[in-house]
């Protein structure tokens, strides 16, 4: 009786199947895709005379010229009669404070001569002795010097998260990718073309990171010791890394946050590297606002000082972030494309004027595109993208339809010359894509990127711009793109 209805099913579903087939709404064979890929255009022959040479805006200069100087003057600078914090040797800022039993030093530097040198000048302070090297996180401008300071039976302490992120920013992917970003984005990729920076931090060389001094003591939430009856408090503070700690000293009412604040908008997804513990940063703040800290000591820049002044930098620095994240995520539960929310997310106006909240490091628009990423992945929801074509199958059918790869390169050097640079470097990288040897495409791009350089604000875009700017020019000279990065 089972077998009679399967029968009877079976026997329906070929006679569908032939039925279907005949009126032509079947075919017997799946629909053959046909993926071809079209000519090279042939090379661009156009005559070009480059622009004149881009300039760095002086208003820019003079605005921020306290914070650089702040940057690139090594000096040390005294916090309170115990703590003292050596800024401008290096990329990282030193902090010591001083006890009756010794020295709690806190980060160490990118560069073991700038730690040589801090050192040699906070023994004009003090001759007490190294007894504990605190790691705020994992990052290489915070824990390359500190040979410097090391001698047998230091404590070096970190949070347990630290050693899984020291062996490589992540594990699977090693240390290899990080090196490369940091010079792609210091513009340190072509040296020739790299800004000649006031310190050489080693890590900005293209080359080998200094081996780290591996913590003696890791904790995971908490650590608290005491030293000559001075109290340290150590908490696990995500933010800016996953393994970030900040240290507070509470008789000092000093708190030491490490890269959890500084004096730009945050860098809440670096541009190369992974998204960053965003509400993890905005957890850490509501925690640094609860301590209600006198002095607020920083991993870079200058610390602050005042419980009131402090409390409206933290409380505005949380509300920016909280408005970012949040705005985000509307977005992407309204379903809108990331350029949309990009356009649209600014921050409040009571926030975007404040000088340290400025795009200087960290920027609203990336860490938009970061969170999108971070929440939903590389697919765009429109089907195109599912499978897509390498770049040259579009960028030659847009070539040939253009009439020839110098049509698109005229129209990128009217462009230019109208300080159009962003859209003529995108007509460049049509032609680039479609023909990745044509040099005229790799030179008119190359001068945009210039152009871009010096009209950027932030510090991390003007080392990219650089560095494409390098990168271009090389392949303009002959050498294959790609390589690089
Ligand atoms: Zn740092």
């Amino acid at each position: 009786m089972k077998m009679g209805k399967v029968g009877i099913f079976a026997g329906g579903v070929v006679i569908g199947l032939l039925l279907g087939c005949a009126f032509g709404c079947l075919k017997w064979k799946s629909q053959k895709l046909v993926v071809r890929e079209p000519e090279i255009p042939g090379e661009s022959r156009l005559e070009y005379t480059p622009p004149a040479e881009p300039k760095f805006s002086a208003e820019f200069m003079v605005k921020y010229l306290p914070l650089l100087l702040d940057m690139i003057t090594p000096r040390v600078v005294k916090v309170t009669d115990d703590i003292y914090v050596a800024m401008g040797y290096a990329m990282g800022n030193v902090t010591m404070v001083i006890t009756d039993q010794g020295l709690v030093i806190i980060d160490t530097t990118e560069s073991e001569d700038a730690a040589r040198r801090i050192f040699k000048d906070f023994r004009k302070i003090t001759d007490q002795p190294v007894r504990y090297i605190i790691y705020t996180h994992f990052h290489p401008d915070h824990n390359q010097g500190t040979r410097a300071f090391y001698s047998e039976g230091v404590q070096i302490l970190a949070t347990r998260e630290f050693l899984h992120w020291i062996h490589g920013r992540n594990p699977d992917l090693g240390n290899r990718h990080f090196q490369r970003s940091l010079d792609l984005l210091a513009g340190a990729v072509e040296p020739d073309y790299a800004f000649s920076l006031p310190f050489r931090s080693p890590f900005l060389a293209a080359g080998q990171t200094p081996e780290v001094m591996m913590p003696t003591l890791t904790f995971d939430q908490e650590y608290t010791f005491t030293l000559a009856g001075k109290r340290f408090d150590l908490f696990h503070t995500r933010g800016e890394t996953e393994d970030h700690l900040a240290v507070w000293i509470p008789d000092e009412r000093a708190l030491q946050v490490g890269d959890l604040y500084y004096a730009s908008f945050p860098n809440l997804t670096g541009i190369l590297l992974e998204a960053r513990p965003v509400p993890g940063w905005i957890e850490s703040l509501t925690r640094f606002i609860e301590l209600q800290p006198e002095y607020l000591i920083l991993g870079h820049t200058r610390h602050l000082k005042g419980a009131d002044l402090i409390q409206e930098h933290l409380r505005n620095y949380r509300e920016a972030i909280e408005y970012v994240y949040e705005e985000s995520l509307r977005a992407i539960n309204q379903g809108k494309p990331v350029h949309q929310a990009v356009a649209e997310i600014k921050l409040p106006e009571h926030l975007a004027d404040l000088p340290y909240l400025q795009g200087l490091y960290g920027r609203v628009d990336w860490s938009i595109r970061g969170i999108y990423q971070d929440y939903t992945g590389w697919y765009d929801g429109w089907g195109t993208k599912l499978f897509p074509l390498p770049p040259q199958y579009q960028a030659r059918e847009i070539a040939a339809l253009a009439g020839g790869a110098d049509k698109i390169l005229a129209r990128a050097i009217a462009l230019q010359k109208n300080d159009e640079h962003q859209l003529a470097a995108e007509l460049c990288d049509i032609v680039i894509a479609a023909n990745p040897r044509d040099k005229l495409a790799h030179t008119v791009k190359a001068h945009s990127m210039h152009y871009l350089a010096m009209s950027a604000t932030n510090a991390l875009a003007i080392g990219a711009y650089r560095s494409a700017y390098a990168l271009h020019l090389k392949a303009a000279a002959g050498a294959a793109l790609g390589q690089e990065f």
